[in-house]
């Protein structure tokens, strides 16, 4: 049997050991130290984001970006339906409303007319709108800042997935109020687990530093006249996430490589589509996603699962969860059908053509029932 191909496996470039080393020479083995510094200016450099702070998830970075907007208790916050848990779990923790968005099919991602529709016709303003960018492609993201900015609405920019796609040049994660990455373990880039907060605000950003270290003031005894949280990265991981950063391009051209593969070796199926870029963007093809017309993806995943290779379906619309059956929602079916359809293929970026050529065979052959 070949080796377990995943769906996006860690793929370190060779410098991480060689700075965790320096991060123990230094003994700094605490939620601070020079790689953390360092690792947030790679990002501001890379992206063009004002402002970074380093935190141990991007689930911490988007409770902190709610948390700095002043997001609360009986608040309404519109979010991507299209996404996974941890785009809307921050809503819950600010016990805020979360309304869910349908997608359009030019994007997959947040629908511009959908949104507006909501904003023109709704009774009570949401605070803020949380958008991802699905599987690491660009969501119609100029549309949706100018609508946002339109009706007073706050944007934070869910870019786990989309580390390094851009939109007319400009980085996914600057186009909003506040942006986030993540860095977990099956991310484009990984330091285990981590998060970055971006801004082109620095108060918020100082503010956002201040939560997340257990919100003290400035005293030289403890001093609290707010509540804060653990939410920092760890030296140690930001080492990782800077020997990461060098790499940040060639994993992109690899993501961008498999999915060409994708599609020369599917491209002639009628019943397959694939997930769109969006004109003027440039994705970061995190996974690879396709959808079928006939055949049943269960029957896909099975037949992948036969020669060890990892598939998934697409994330299942929040509206549709049971976690949120009472959650407001302006949807038209899109997510729901996408779901209903569609596939994650392996993208790890360890991958060969050989491993396409392999995948694409079995899926070729489930088709065509070969
Ligand atoms: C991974 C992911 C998150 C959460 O990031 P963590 O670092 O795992 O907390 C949030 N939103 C999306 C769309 C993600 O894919």
């Amino acid at each position: 049997m070949n080796k377990r191909i995943f769906l996006s496996s860690p793929h370190m470039s060779g410098s991480e050991l060689g700075y965790i080393k320096e991060v123990f020479e230094s003994n700094y083995i605490a939620p601070l130290g020079e790689f953390v510094n360092r690792f947030e200016d790679s990002i501001k450099s890379y992206t063009g984001a004002k402002n970074a702070l380093a935190l141990n998830s991007g689930t911490a970075a988007i409770h902190l970006a709610l948390r700095v907007l002043g997001v609360g208790t009986g608040d309404d916050v519109l979010a991507s339906t299209f996404t996974f848990i941890g785009s809307i779990n921050a809503i819950i923790y600010q016990g805020a409303n979360p309304i869910f968005i349908d997608s359009d099919l030019e994007s997959w991602n947040l629908s511009p007319k959908l949104l507006n529709k909501y904003l023109l016709e709704c009774e009570k303003k949401p605070k803020a709108l949380i958008v991802t960018h699905l599987y690491g492609m660009s969501a119609d993201i100029e549309k949706i800042a100018d609508i946002c900015r339109l009706h007073g609405v706050y944007l934070i920019e869910d870019a786990a997935e989309s580390l390094g796609a851009t939109y007319g040049g400009k980085h996914t994660g600057t186009f909003g109020d506040f942006g986030i990455y993540s860095f977990n373990g099956n991310k484009i880039l990984t330091t285990s687990g981590g998060g970055m907060l971006v801004s082109p605000n620095e108060e918020w950003i100082n503010k956002a530093r201040f939560y997340s270290t257990q919100a003290k003031e400035p005293f030289i005894h403890y001093e609290h006249e707010e509540y804060g949280y653990n939410y920092r990265m760890s030296n140690v991981l930001a080492a990782i996430g800077v020997g990461q950063m060098e790499v940040i391009e060639e994993r992109i051209a690899k993501k961008r490589q498999i999915f060409e593969w994708y599609k020369e070796f599917l491209g002639d199926i009628e019943e397959i589509s694939f997930m769109p870029e969006l004109p003027n963007s440039r994705g970061n093809r995190w996974l690879t996603a396709i959808t079928f017309v006939k055949t049943d993806y269960h029957k896909v995943m099975q037949a992948l699962e036969g020669i060890n290779v990892e598939s998934r379906p697409l994330w299942k619309p929040m509206h549709m969860q049971p976690l949120f059956l009472d959650a407001k929602r302006l949807v038209d079916g899109t997510s729901e059908v996408l779901f209903g359809k569609g596939l994650c293929l392996a993208s790890s970026t360890t991958m060969g053509r050989d491993d396409v050529a392999m995948i694409t065979d079995k899926i070729r052959k489930v088709i065509f029932k070969a």
